[in-house]
């Protein structure tokens, strides 16, 4: 940095001041030689010399400017020289970068000697600091975004009340919005307390388990990392490790499909978590078809409440899962409610006791945009196998539902139907309007007659 050593200042000085010492030589040299091309350049074989055209260069070689310019090089185009001031500018300049260069090695190389005789005082101080940072960083977060602090002990209590994702809020707050939920986080409470230390959340896609799963992960994971923590008041019992299995990351690259890292994840908990690790399941078995991947959660679930006993947070939209829970002691039921206001699904982001009562699928899908003839297609086959009865028991019965619906309904029956009704109204102005464009024959109208129509056509367009 400038300032910081008076000699290095000086060198570096000297080689900008010689650059524009040597733009003056050339200006002077342009103005001795009258050849106004006349350049003072810089490659790394000649170093500085001064250049003219061809045509210049006779000039410059015959007295009195030879006396001045000593002949360097002829090239095809132009003809280079040197001279002792400019060779004398440029032994300088080149000097000074040296000792530039030099005295900026020397500096850093001190440099390095004074961290070094100190590191430790350093290396305490970068501690201290760090630990700092993070604590006021929470510290603030804390108060500006009322975060409460927990109660961590050695329990296996796992009580959240208005729990909140710490993100999520953070960005409908920027102003995103979540739509139907309004723009505001909805607060939700969980209780793992031993007891109901299993919770299966059932809900639409979009409800928000998502959300309320990595919430509740967030918050042990905060709270024990000394933090306060999204919420009105929780109690953690210490967690010895967080399991999550959660999204579809995919692992193609590595040749592992959507389903096998799924399932290689599922393995993992099932296989190591225990009575103090708390877990976070969302939506497995999503990936492969809906009785295998109906068995493999409903399994899950078994083992985790029987094995594992952790705490845990499973998230499904198999609605057929609620029937585990007459089995299941620790087994709560939740659900995201929802509202179904006018055919469509509204999402309210409120954690409730008890069991969703369908999936509501297909008003998610509408809601996405899919082409109405597939939403009222998938009506149809909704409604044909709800017909053929539900759950694992019947899987016999929908085998059967679902070749008579292959016979019977086409998709393009559907379709028909939808584009087949009465077709366009024939008194909307639009046909009105086209029937009269029909009738126009340009070549045998008046131009009076020609005026008479446009007002007309502009009428029928006013009156639509
Ligand atoms: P799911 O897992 O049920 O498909 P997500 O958890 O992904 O649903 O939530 C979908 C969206 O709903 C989120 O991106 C967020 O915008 C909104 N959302 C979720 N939970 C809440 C909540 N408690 N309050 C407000 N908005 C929420």
């Amino acid at each position: 940095a400038r300032g910081y050593h008076a000699a290095l200042d000086e060198f570096r000085m000297l080689s900008s001041e010689s650059k524009r010492l040597i733009m003056a030589l050339e200006a002077r040299y342009r103005e001795m030689s009258d050849v106004n091309g006349l350049k003072i350049k810089y490659n790394n074989v000649l170093g500085y010399f001064i250049e003219v055209t061809a045509l210049h260069g006779d000039k410059l070689m015959t007295a009195p400017l030879n006396e001045e310019f000593i002949h360097r090089q002829t090239l095809a185009n132009v003809v280079r020289f040197n001279s002792s001031e400019l060779a004398e500018l440029a032994g300088k300049i080149g000097q000074a970068a040296d000792r530039a260069l030099a005295l900026e090695h020397e500096i850093y190389q001190e440099l390095v000697t004074v961290v070094l005789n100190c590191w430790q005082e350093i290396s305490l101080a970068s501690q201290g600091l760090a630990r700092l940072d993070v604590s006021t960083a929470l510290a603030e977060l804390a108060a500006e975004k009322n975060y409460c602090r927990p109660l961590v002990d050695d329990s296996l209590a796992f009580e959240v009340e208005d729990g909140r994702h710490p993100v999520v809020e953070a960005a409908l707050i920027k102003g995103s919005g979540a739509k139907g939920g309004g723009d505001h986080f909805v607060a939700n409470d969980c209780d793992l307390n031993p007891g109901n230390r299993l919770w299966l959340i059932t809900g639409p896609n979009m409800a928000g388990k998502s959300t309320f799963l990595r919430q509740n992960a967030l918050i042990a994971l905060m709270a024990q990392m000394g933090g306060f923590v999204p919420a009105r008041t929780a109690h953690v019992g210490v967690v010895d490790r967080l399991f999550s299995r959660v999204g579809a990351s995919d692992d193609l690259a590595r040749g592992r499909s959507t389903f096998m890292v799924e399932m290689v994840e599922t393995a993992a908990i099932l296989n190591q978590s225990g009575e103090r690790s708390l877990v976070i399941l969302d939506e497995i078995g999503r990936g492969t078809a809906t009785y295998d991947g109906l068995s493999i959660a409903w399994a899950a679930v078994e083992h985790i409440h029987e094995v594992n006993k952790c705490r845990a947070l499973f998230a499904t939209h198999y609605h057929e899962m609620t029937s585990l829970s007459s089995k299941l002691d620790n087994l709560a039921l939740h659900y995201m409610k929802v509202k179904d206001w006018q055919g469509e699904v509204v999402f309210l982001h409120e954690v409730a006791a008890g069991a969703a009562d369908r999936s509501y699928g297909i008003q998610v899908a509408k809601l996405a945009g899919l082409p109405g003839v597939v939403v009222a297609r998938a009506e149809q086959v909704l409604h044909s196998l709800e017909q053929g009865g539900q759950g694992v028991a019947s899987g016999q019965k929908n085998a059967g539902k679902m070749g008579d619906l292959a016979d019977d309904l086409p998709l393009f029956s559907v379709l028909q139907d939808r584009l087949r009704p009465s077709g366009p109204d024939k008194n909307s102005p639009a046909v009105k309007i086209e029937q009269e464009l029909s009738a126009i024959l340009p070549d045998e109208l008046t131009p009076r007659q020609a005026m008479d129509v446009l007002y007309k056509l502009k009428k029928l367009q006013q009156d639509g």
